[in-house]
């Protein structure tokens, strides 16, 4: 099944002026027929059976499913952190199902952003400089307009001096936000970004990436099981046995609750 892309909706990223950088085509991410299995013979398992999706620059898509299903195969492979065993990957016009694992490192670090369950900050460097550290890594300058803009939208003005062990779960979360939209990448991947969280703080992270996606343009794709996360979204996917089977645009909590419902022949989701 290929699932539309959508342009309708909320605005897209050349409409904003100062957006996101990096990226031309209306497409951020693209996987045409992938197929990605582990293992061989009787322990072969199939992770993704033929996946088709388009991820439309400036869109939020949530991904959702059971257990074992496919979301962090499928985000790994969109990202570029796994390799596929068929059928091809795009990030933007790049298609990254054909480069090295030197070239992989490189487009992962110059063009992709990651927010993790477990923030992965420093603990002996600040909020402003753990915000700026994978930059200076690479040897590049931020750019300080764009760097105050990210940091304001986060809501860090006043916490840039403190160490994460000075910060709240929540405000840790949102520097790990920071961190990865500081680089301008064409698009941020998160892997259960509000995991950790309680509620609240959760609810402010989810605000912040929406926020990012409707003040900077930028492109976010989230793996998720909790329905009020994929709320937020513009988008939600739903993946079961390595296929996507069902999407659905402007979701709410409770239209994601009662289609979890629907599924749930099957089982929980996580
Ligand atoms: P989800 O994120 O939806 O829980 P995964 O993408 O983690 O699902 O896994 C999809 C399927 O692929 C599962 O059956 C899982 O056991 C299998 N799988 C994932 N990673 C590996 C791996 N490194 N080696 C072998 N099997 C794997």
């Amino acid at each position: 099944m290929t699932t539309a892309v959508g342009l309708s909706g909320h605005e897209q990223g050349s409409g904003h002026g100062d957006t996101a950088a990096g990226g031309r085509s209306a497409v951020a991410a693209r996987a045409s027929q992938v197929v990605k299995a582990y293992g061989a013979g009787e322990t072969r398992v199939v992770a993704l059976d033929g996946v088709d999706v388009e991820m439309a620059r400036g869109e939020y898509t949530a991904i959702m499913g059971p257990s074992g299903s496919g979301k962090s195969t499928l985000m790994h492979c969109l990202a570029g952190l796994d390799t596929v065993s068929s059928g091809q990957v795009f990030l933007d016009d790049t298609e990254i199902s054909g480069l090295g694992d030197k070239q992989l490192t490189q487009l992962r670090r110059d063009r992709v952003g990651f927010i993790f369950q477990s923030f992965n900050l420093l603990p002996t460097l600040n909020a402003i400089e753990n915000i700026t550290l994978p930059m200076d890594i690479a040897g590049r300058r931020p750019d300080p307009a764009w760097l105050r803009r990210v940091v304001e939208t986060v809501g860090l003005t006043d916490r840039l001096k403190h160490r994460p062990s000075e910060l709240s779960g929540g405000q840790q979360q949102r520097v790990a936000v920071a961190r990865a939209l500081a680089a301008r990448p064409e698009i941020i991947f998160g892997d259960e970004p509000t995991g950790n969280l309680d509620s609240r703080s959760g609810a402010e992270v989810l605000d912040f990436l929406r926020r990012s996606v409707d003040e900077l343009g930028q492109t976010i794709v989230m793996v998720t099981h909790d329905p009020v996360a994929a709320s937020y979204a513009d988008r939600v996917l739903y993946l079961a046995d390595g296929r996507i089977v069902d999407e659905m645009r402007r979701p709410t909590a409770e239209l994601v609750l009662d289609r979890m419902k629907a599924f749930d022949g099957r089982g929980r989701t996580s």
